[in-house]
């Protein structure tokens, strides 16, 4: 099977992702990669390929336009907020177990209000609540 392919920021967003998203056919796609793929018994193992931009996640976002997003300034700062301190490049490639690993090591509890800045999401908690709940995993 191919990798997944994730820009930077999708790492995080991944692991907060509890079924919100910009549109149906958005939120649907999301739930087959994160709960179907990455939350499924094996999918520590699933291997995902960093991009510098659109993904498999943007792929039927209704805020695409070809392969920019909407918001292409705002998300392009994001990525590379995220791209930082999780220390990922573009053509990168680590399972979803290396990546929750990463994502362990190197975001604390709050960062997430810098780190997203910008995001409609962020406000929600939803996020931040999940990461809380990967610190604390063995
Ligand atoms: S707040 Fe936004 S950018 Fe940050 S992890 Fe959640 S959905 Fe992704």
């Amino acid at each position: 099977m191919p990798p997944l392919r994730f820009r930077p920021h999708h790492f995080l967003c991944s692991q907060g992702f509890k079924g919100k998203g910009y549109s149906e056919a958005f939120t649907q796609n999301m739930a087959r990669i994160v709960v179907d793929t990455l939350r499924a018994p094996t999918g520590d193992a699933t291997e995902i390929e960093v991009v510098g931009s659109l993904d498999d996640i943007c792929a039927p976002c209704p805020k695409r336009r070809g392969n920019l997003c909407q918001s292409q300034e705002k998300i392009e700062e994001i990525d590379t907020r995220h791209a930082k301190a999780l220390s990922l490049r573009p053509g990168d490639r680590l399972t979803w177990g290396q990546a929750k690993a990463r994502m362990k090591s190197s975001v604390k509890p709050g960062d997430l209000s810098q780190l997203c800045k910008g995001c409609q999401w962020l406000d929600l908690g939803l996020c931040e609540a999940a990461l809380r709940d990967l610190l604390q995993e063995d």
